[in-house]
């Protein structure tokens, strides 16, 4: 027989094996001898109080052993003979799990990529972090893996209506994501990781009777009677298929650009624009774990994170990806444009924290935008903002900077401190640089930042321009019934470049989703 229980233990007891057996004991009122085995289920740390505690859902056996567990694989049946064809058009996250459900569905994916393989890109990343050079089509927005292959890795959504989640790890997990995943309940899996799962994502699709092509850029559709046949890529290749799964992120401006030009509907949609804002590791530490000033981090906790928002005149200020231990990167698509983002490493082990600080920006803030550029009114607000990154970055992708002390009191950053962010950064009035409604907000953020979290916005704290790509400024619209393009069958607007998810898990249900989607209308 077994249970599950779920027990709360000291940090310096929790990894203490006697420890947990003992609570499991107290906790089902048995003797300490009738726990057999015990098996890790949830693993949560809970930092609120200065004793900081850890809550563990553990399975415990209480005659013989546990059943034996098997670890997650991932597999598809045999493709039929001929089977339907769904063109998948990006290979981020929303790409690659409506290939793996495709598969599973009996449809044959067909995944084209206008970025190189994952191996390939990483050297691309060299001459943008060295010399400040973009390559447009490899970078760390597009390539194989999509925006998250060079991220943080964070796993946690709040997206858990939206669809199998654990069936998302569990496919990472497969593809040899570290297994502490399944039980974390903040889980991330870093850069240093991400580039092999994502390859043995790709090994999967092609194994089990996919196609997966790189360097394979979609220029056009191919349209007829309100139906999508296909693509034209930019070797002018017709390329057919049954259904079109369009996951493109939220970089490809022009697959925007495209549609709009075709007359295809879409909807301008709320996004977020800001800062990144940096921070030493051990200042974030110390706030969130209640540490002493010269008392480090204790082995047993990871780098600290955190999470601030509020609500400034009807619009949100907040953090967002905070990256605990990580590095500031240049996220820019075109070289006449600087992007800041950030990532980690699975050990999270850098000197300094980083996160988006950012507030949202409506449509109607817009208006002179949408006059001008239409439907496309809020990517031309954010390309103005990354063009004027650039210009007063001073180079290459060196990044405009200033203190938050100076950015709240409207002065030039006079010295700047140390970054992880490797292209170099330059003092700029970023105050200025953005629109005044946006600086207000931001300003009236950081101060009441500043008191929930005391020190968040003293000395060295950092914020480099701009955080532009946080979610699309467009949604494409698609039917809540068969999540076709309302004007065109056979389009499926899918992941967060169509406006459906905010992350890795999201884009991930949101690719399942789609090619479930698919295979009912190509089975029709
Ligand atoms: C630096 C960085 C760090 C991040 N950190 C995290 C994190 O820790 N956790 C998290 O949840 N999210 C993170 N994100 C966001 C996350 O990466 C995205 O939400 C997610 O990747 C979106 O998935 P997607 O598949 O919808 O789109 P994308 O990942 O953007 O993938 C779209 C793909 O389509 C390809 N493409 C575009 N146009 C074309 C075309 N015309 N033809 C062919 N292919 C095309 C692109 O090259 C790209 O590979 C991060 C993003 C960045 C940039």
């Amino acid at each position: 027989m077994s249970e599950s229980v779920d027990i709360v233990l000291a940090l310096e007891r929790s990894e203490d094996e006697a420890a947990r057996r003992g609570a499991a004991a107290a906790k089902l009122g048995v003797a300490v001898s009738c726990i057999g085995e015990t098996r890790l289920r949830k693993h949560s740390i809970d930092a609120r109080q200065s004793s900081v505690k850890v809550q563990l859902r553990l399975d415990v056996s209480l005659d013989g052993p546990l059943p034996e567990e098997v670890a997650p694989i991932w597999e598809a049946p045999l493709l039929p003979a001929h089977p339907r064809r769904v063109l998948i058009v990006g290979c981020g996250p929303a790409g690659m799990f409506a290939a793996l459900r495709c598969l599973e569905l009996g449809l044959q994916p067909i995944v084209l990529e206008r970025g190189k393989d994952v191996s390939a890109r990483r050297f691309d990343l060299a001459p943008l972090l060295r010399e400040g050079r973009v390559i447009e089509e490899s970078n760390y927005c597009f390539g194989e893996g999509g925006a998250g292959t060079f991220s943080d890795g964070k796993l946690y959504t709040r997206a858990t209506k939206r669809g199998p989640v654990a069936k998302v790890y569990e496919i990472l997990a497969a593809h040899g994501a570290p297994a502490r995943i399944l039980t974390d309940a903040h889980p991330h899996i870093g850069s240093n990781l991400l580039p092999n799962v994502v390859k043995a994502i790709r090994n999967s699709i092609i194994a089990a009777g996919g196609e997966v092509h790189f360097q394979t850029k979609v220029v056009d559709l191919l349209l007829s009677d309100g139906q999508l046949r296909g693509v034209r890529s930019s070797a002018d290749e017709e390329i057919l298929a049954d259904a079109v799964i369009l996951a493109t992120g939220h970089s490809a401006r022009d697959i925007y650009q495209l549609l709009a030009d075709r007359s295809i509907l879409l909807e301008p949609k709320p996004f977020a624009v800001g800062c990144r804002i940096e921070h030493p590791q051990a200042f974030i530490d110390r706030t969130q774990y209640h540490l002493g000033s010269a008392v480090p981090r204790p082995r047993l906790l990871p780098a600290a994170r955190y999470r601030l928002a509020t609500k400034i005149r009807d619009r949100g200020v907040h953090s967002f990806c905070m990256c605990p231990g990580g590095w500031i990167v240049p996220a820019a698509t075109a070289n006449d444009e600087v992007v800041v983002n950030g990532m980690s490493l699975s050990r999270r082990d850098s000197p300094f924290a980083n996160s988006g600080l950012i507030t949202t920006v409506e449509p109607a803030d817009l208006t002179g935008f949408f006059q001008q550029h239409g439907v496309l009114g809020g990517m031309a607000f954010q390309k103005m903002l990354e063009c004027a990154a650039k210009s007063a970055g001073g180079g290459g992708q060196s990044a405009p900077a200033q203190r938050v002390g100076d950015f709240l009191s409207g002065k030039l950053s006079a010295s700047l401190p140390d970054t992880s962010y490797f292209p170099g950064i330059r003092s700029a009035p970023l105050h200025e640089l953005l629109p005044p409604w946006i600086t207000e907000r931001m300003r009236e953020g950081l101060r009441l930042f500043g008191r929930q979290m005391p020190g968040y916005i003293a000395d060295p704290a950092l914020l480099l321009g701009f955080e532009t790509r946080t979610s699309s400024p467009v949604r494409i619209p698609r039917r809540d019934d068969t999540l076709e393009h309302p004007q065109l069958r056979g389009l499926f607007p899918c992941g967060e470049g169509a406006g459906y998810a905010g992350g890795i898990v999201s884009a991930a249900l949101d690719g399942m989703r789609s090619a479930e989607a698919a295979a009912g209308s190509a089975a029709a």
